[in-house]
């Protein structure tokens, strides 16, 4: 089992919208990463240069890290959608950077941030937690879980991330995450071509990336962006 850091990009014609553009080579060692794949970085980088949005499932650091790392940063934070719970996130995160945003932006339950993408508010995994629906022009649905299922067996068994890593080592509202992942596996049953991306499962991605239209997908089986 290999658990990575992916990093998405959902291509549009104002340049592309991020989604979780990962974490800096300083936090995959803090994190334990046993690799870390800078050509990815860089790839991703260029993502959020050319990016006409820059979406986070939640402030966790093997998420906004890299964004908040980034040496331009200045020229790509007002791309990103930072709800308010969100920034208290990052502010925990104690990164120079974070001070320097200066807009937020309060989104509803459910509410559509570009031309078929909607942003879904999803407290649990952590209070701001959200996911990103997606409607590609071909009419292929997508819903990017983020890590209230960080694992392909989260939603298809319907639990949640082990008590170890929920109680211990990152406390989250486990019962609503629970109701979240059932919510899941229900609306994939009533639609069975709705593609579920979980947030951390490379394995699965690189399995079925062919079936679920990833057009193209780098990096390297650990801690490496996609
Ligand atoms: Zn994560």
């Amino acid at each position: 089992m290999t658990s990575g850091v992916i990093a998405w990009q959902i291509e549009t014609p104002g340049g592309g919208i991020v989604l979780d553009p990962g974490l800096s080579p300083n936090d995959a060692e803090t994190m334990g990463f046993t690799g870390f794949d800078k050509a990815g970085m860089a790839t991703v980088d260029d993502w959020m240069d050319q990016a006409e949005l820059i979406l986070f499932s939640h402030a966790h650091v093997d998420h906004v890290g890299r964004f908040l790392d980034y040496p331009r940063f200045d020229d790509i934070a007002g791309k990103a959608l930072i709800t308010p719970g969100m920034l208290g996130g990052i502010n925990a995160l104690w990164r120079e950077n974070g001070s320097h945003i200066k807009k937020t932006r309060k989104l509803a339950q459910i509410e559509a941030v570009a031309p078929g993408v909607v942003v879904i508010q999803t407290p649990g995994h952590t209070p701001a937690s959200q996911m990103v629906y997606v409607q590609l022009a071909s009419g292929r649905e997508y819903i990017f879980t983020g890590d209230t299922a960080s694992l392909a067996a989260n939603f298809a068994r319907a639990t949640p991330r082990s008590r170890l890593l929920s109680d211990i080592l990152v406390p989250e509202d486990r019962p609503a995450v629970i109701a979240w992942v059932k919510g899941l596996r229900d609306v994939k049953e009533r639609n069975k071509a709705l593609v579920l991306l979980p947030s951390h499962d490379v394995e699965w991605v690189q399995q079925n990336a062919e079936n679920i239209g990833i057009v193209r997908q780098f990096g390297r089986k650990s801690g490496g962006n996609r």
